[in-house]
């Protein structure tokens, strides 16, 4: 899971389309009161809560030393210690500490996985902790909550969130679900059918909140 920003640039002008929608998306995304029901992509809260840019994105890419590499996610640039929320409610399947991910944690939603990769705060005896956030393997988490904040542990050069998605164990990118997640606001309903065909149904767990 390579994570840096060493290639900030290369990649702007491509992401500048999702950058304009899920900037929307951030202020937007929370859960309104009685929304529990609803089915379909609206349900996604997108994961940073002060958006600055998107640095990298899914794919292959050229690596800090030029060689190409596959980049298994979205990295979104925030600033250092601002809030990042669940995607979609879960349960934690395990919180990381390595020197790639740095600190991280894989929540499960039904058939994906959602990863959330070099947060602030710490990791001791399998517990994430990060100001009021603890999380541990197995705990459910609700869509929306806070379970983290940005950092630049692991392989980072600089503030961001690396958000990584599994389909059934396959990697896909992420981008592809926030346009179906915008898709599905701007058509006003549930939506799945607005969604592109190569989309794979929002996940069918139950909403917690
Ligand atoms: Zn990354």
């Amino acid at each position: 899971m390579r994570s840096g920003c060493s290639d900030l640039q290369r990649h702007a002008g491509r992401l500048l389309v999702v950058g304009a929608l899920a900037t929307g998306l951030a202020w937007a995304a929370l859960p309104a009161a009685g929304s529990r029901r609803e089915s379909g992509w609206r349900q996604g809260v997108f994961p940073v809560v002060s958006f600055v840019a998107y640095t990298s994105h899914f794919g292959t890419r050229s690596g800090p030393w030029g060689r190409v590499e596959p980049h298994y996610g979205l990295d979104i640039a925030a600033p250092m210690g601002s809030p990042i929320r669940n995607w979609w409610g879960g349960t934690v399947q395990s919180v990381i500490n390595d020197s790639t991910c740095g600190l991280g944690l894989v929540i499960r939603s039904g058939d994906y996985e959602h990863i959330y990769c070099h947060l602030s705060g710490r990791v001791s005896a399998g517990t994430y902790r990060s100001g009021p956030v603890q999380l541990r393997q197995g705990q459910p988490v609700r869509t929306g909550e806070l379970i983290g904040h940005i950092g630049v542990s692991g392989r980072s050069t600089g503030p961001h969130l690396h958000w990584g998605m599994r389909h059934r164990g396959a990697w896909m990118d992420p981008a592809v679900v926030l346009r179906a997640m915008v898709r599905a606001r701007q058509s006003g309903g549930g939506a799945v059918r607005s969604v592109a065909p190569s989309v794979p149904p929002a996940p069918s767990v139950a909403q917690s909140r």
